[in-house]
């Protein structure tokens, strides 16, 4: 149970940190990522609390997860100096789903480790 209430209070920990000007709107972006575990569906049991996740689900293998780093990354890159991130430019969202699914890895991959 700890482990989902996670993937509801980092990405209200990281929206309220880094994107304050809008944090709703991230939290919600961030939040809407957990989709990601739709891959669990193609699995046999779709849930298994023995499992680890990453590396298992196809949305969470390693081709995945650099995918999503980029998605946090170009956009990143991409924008000019000085100019912020707008969460309503595609890149901006783009951005923030990236992070998302960073963040969602990242605890599923701690959850593994235990
Ligand atoms: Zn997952």
């Amino acid at each position: 149970m700890l482990h989902i209430g996670l993937h509801f209070l980092v990405p209200l920990g990281v929206a309220l940190l880094f994107y304050r000007r809008y944090w709703v709107k991230a939290t919600f972006i961030l939040i809407v990522t957990m989709v990601v575990d739709l891959d669990h569906l193609l699995a046999d049991p779709i849930y298994d609390p023995e499992r680890c996740s990453i590396g298992f689900h196809p949305l969470h293998t390693t081709p995945a997860i650099i995918l999503y780093g980029l998605m946090f990354l170009i956009p990143l890159l991409l924008k000019s100096k000085g100019e912020t991130l707008s969460h309503q430019s595609g890149q901006g969202i783009i951005h923030l789903v990236g992070l998302g699914l960073l963040i969602h890895m990242l605890l599923d991959g701690v959850d593994c480790m235990f």
